[in-house]
């Protein structure tokens, strides 16, 4: 396995890759990884000859009082959990790498980005779909794999890709999670044992709503009111949505559209997000 940093040599160990026509796996992240990238990483072994993982945690996806500084770093494991899972680039560039002196071009997504964490993080998406566009350029993957856990994200990256014309395949991976239901987040480690407690009600109240329209409910009030049900443990929720999953706009009763039921909520300090989606199996 490469560790590279600058944009340059991870050109230069790529184009040897493609001289020798192997099929380029893509998985960007912030570090601090844990077993959700892990399974992005297998979705591209399995489908990919060469898997490139980029560890950066990107300054234009944060807001001014968010996380940035203190979001969480070890970079020494995370090239250790990669080198075991058969990453073969670990793409780990400084921030003046990825954004010279004077940058100000970015990727301005549209209206998929506005509601849900579009509403309480504004410019969040620009920052994804810039930083996303970016290491697509310098990459240049075949298929690049995201995780589900972000679904709003997904779904402006796929929309970019479509728009832009991009040459990459997106591959949206499951959610993965604890035991308990609590999906995995570099942001977990924040919270303390009574908070990681408190935090299992967000999966459990997703799951409640997803046992509830399988049982028939089909009613879009009366899902989100059951997920709700779970969520008082939690110290402030920003949203609960039943969404449309291609458009993201609130999904309509008698529900008869696949539709993503999210959830944003502080537990603590700590913003946690997830979703289900919520569909008739085929
Ligand atoms: P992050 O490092 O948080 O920016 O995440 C990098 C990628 O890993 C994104 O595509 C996320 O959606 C994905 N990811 C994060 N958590 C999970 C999870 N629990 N299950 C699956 N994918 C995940």
């Amino acid at each position: 396995m490469k560790t590279i940093t600058t944009v340059s040599e991870l050109r230069r160990a790529l184009a040897e890759v493609r001289r020798a026509n192997k099929r380029v796996g893509f998985v960007p992240t912030m570090g601090y990884l844990h077993d959700g990238h892990l399974a992005l990483i297998e979705a591209s072994r399995s489908r990919c000859d060469v898997t490139v993982v980029s560890i950066f945690v990107n300054p234009t996806q944060f807001g001014p009082n968010e996380d940035l500084s203190t979001y969480p770093r070890d970079f020494q494991r995370d090239e250790e959990l990669c080198r075991d899972a058969g990453v073969a680039i670990v793409f780990a560039p400084g921030a003046t790498e990825i954004y010279p002196a004077q940058f100000e071009t970015f990727i301005e997504p549209g209206e998929l980005a506005k509601p849900l964490c579009g509403g309480f993080r504004p410019g969040h998406f620009r920052g994804v779909a810039t930083v996303v566009s970016k290491l697509f350029n310098m990459v240049q993957p075949d298929v690049a794999f995201f995780g589900q856990k972000d679904f709003q994200q997904c779904a402006v990256v796929r929309r970019m890709a479509i728009d832009l014309n991009l040459a990459t395949e997106i591959v949206t991976v499951p959610t993965v999670r604890e035991a308990d239901g609590l999906a995995l987040s570099s942001r977990n480690r924040y919270l303390s044992e009574e908070e990681r407690r408190r935090a299992v009600s967000i999966s459990r109240g997703l799951f409640a709503a997803m046992e509830e329209f399988r049982l028939g409910g089909r009613n879009v009030d009366k899902l989100i009111a059951v997920a709700n049900r779970y969520l008082g443990t939690v110290d402030r929720l920003q949203y609960l949505e039943l969404v449309d999953c291609d458009t993201l706009k609130p999904a309509v009763s008698p529900l008869h559209r696949p539709a993503a039921l999210c959830v944003a909520a502080y537990v603590g300090s700590t913003r946690l997000i997830d979703n289900v989606i919520i569909q008739a199996s085929p």
